[in-house]
């Protein structure tokens, strides 16, 4: 086995006391296996999917090499999507306390460029983005690759059926040669070997089991006929009343369905869909989060490489043909030593994929009644906190700190009653308890935050 403990490997004083501060007692598995390989400057693959610590398994590395001192760009994270970059930089930002003004960017596609190349004139010493804006910014000369020492490819595998090889190759013909390159992935397919092969210098390999301890997630299957599938999800809430629940569909018409019979039936549902612009899929996802809302309803793609773990329930609406991916959707379940809860809804034309669910589990799947299921109360599932956004973020130099100063302060809320805060370069979301949002919104909206008259609404 493994040592666990981050004191047995090579970190300054400085780190170990920040990740202390920061609730990590222990490496995960990925951590264990990958860190002693890359703190000592190997190339590496390791095999790891969201919610596993890969984050900090490559963002230890990259920092313990950063020269702070130097305002050359010094790593390079690609990651297949926004919202992946977005996490890995939030990610990066905790894990980087440790050291003095490290300055992290997030340079991703689907916003104006001028910002970016703006912010870059200051210096980054870590940028993080997408691969196709990483090489336009290359292009126009505003991104500097010279210095770098780590390249990191987060969640490769993503990245090669997003049909980015092309613009990674390009960018890593920049990166200087000496680089030490961290290749992530949850999938091994060919084309992600072809990337390692081609990019890496005898990188070692590890990987760590996707399976989860399966005696923590309590598996219910019912079977339903067609017209009962919207109601029974309904049902399923308001019998086992989580308070967060993924609902995942295999379709997107049917997460429209879900959705609309959901809102009717009077829960707060939203969904995760293509259609939606980085605005408020940004938004959707962090009321979720911050339990203002109690059911997203996703597709697989759209839910994936999300950082959402540790949910009260998720339902599969469908269940998934693949095996892997109902292993996959219902390991988002259950949160630290507490047992999670996976409830599927089958059809008979669907009983077929049951089989390979229990060839991969090795155990039969626990079959129940629909009819069992009672409200045990007509009281509808209300989400315990509310969001509100604030106008005004990171570029006025507000923090989350500030936001809960003038909430516990002047606007006399208790810590308990502040949520989770999410600070963007414009404008803010705060979770705060439902009693309490108006007085909230008042605090904030005839008050000060950081000494500055800022507006807020209710999202
Ligand atoms: P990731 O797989 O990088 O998206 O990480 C999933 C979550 O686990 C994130 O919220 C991390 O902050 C958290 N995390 C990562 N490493 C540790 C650790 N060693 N101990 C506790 N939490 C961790």
């Amino acid at each position: 086995m493994q040592p666990t403990l981050f004191s047995t490997l090579p970190l300054s004083a400085a780190m170990l006391t920040n990740l202390d501060r920061l609730g990590y007692a222990k490496m995960t598995p990925i951590q264990a296996a990958s860190l002693p390989i890359s703190l000592a400057g190997d190339d590496l693959i390791a095999q790891a999917a969201t919610g596993s610590g890969k984050t900090a398994a490559f963002a230890l590395p990259l920092l313990a090499k950063l020269d702070a001192t130097n305002r050359a760009t010094q790593a390079l994270v690609l990651c297949p999507t926004r919202e992946l970059a977005d996490q890995v930089t939030q990610e990066l930002r905790r894990l980087a306390r440790a050291e003095d003004n490290v300055k992290i960017l997030t340079l991703c596609g689907g916003i104006p460029m001028r910002p970016q190349r703006a912010s870059l004139e200051f210096g980054a010493h870590i940028a993080v983005g997408t691969p196709g804006r990483i090489m336009d910014l290359l292009d126009v000369g505003a991104l500097d690759l010279r210095e770098m020492k780590t390249l990191v490819l987060d969640e490769a595998d993503r990245m090669l059926d997003m049909g980015f090889y092309d613009d990674i190759a390009k960018v890593i013909s920049q990166c200087p040669r000496d680089r030490q390159t961290l290749l992530f992935s949850a999938t091994y397919p060919p084309g992600v070997e072809g990337l390692a092969k081609q990019f890496q210098r005898n990188p070692k390999t590890v990987k760590v089991e996707a399976q989860h301890d399966d005696t923590k997630i309590r598996q219910y299957f019912y079977e339903v006929e067609k017209d009962q599938r919207l109601p029974a999800v309904s049902l399923l809430l308001r019998h086992f009343r989580p308070t967060s629940t993924l609902a995942f569909c295999n379709t997107k018409a049917k997460c429209k369905d879900v959705l609309e019979r959901l809102q009717a039936d009077g829960f707060s549902a939203l969904a995760l869909h293509g259609e939606l612009d980085q605005k408020d899929r940004d938004q959707v996802l962090i009321q979720f989060a911050n339990k203002s809302c109690s059911v997203l309803v996703a597709t697989d793609v759209a839910a994936r490489g999300l950082d959402i773990q540790g949910l009260d329930a998720v339902i599969n609406v469908d269940v998934t043909p693949e095996p892997e991916l109902h292993i996959h959707r219902i390991g988002r379940t259950g949160r630290g030593d507490e047992s999670g809860l996976a409830l599927n809804l089958v059809g008979m034309n669907e009983m077929h994929w049951i089989n390979k669910i229990e060839d991969l589990q090795g155990r039969e799947c626990e079959w129940h009644p629909l009819d069992e299921l009672t409200s045990s109360s007509n009281e509808p599932l209300i989400p315990p906190m509310t969001t509100i956004q604030i106008l005004g973020g990171r570029k006025e130099k507000i923090r989350a700190g500030d936001v809960l100063g003038a909430l516990t302060g002047e606007g006399g809320l208790t810590k308990e009653q502040v949520g989770k805060i999410n600070v963007n370069d414009f404008s803010i979301y705060v979770a705060v308890s439902r009693g309490v949002a108006k007085q909230a919104l008042a605090a904030i909206n005839n008050g000060k935050v950081k000494g500055k008259s800022v507006k807020a609404r209710l999202v």
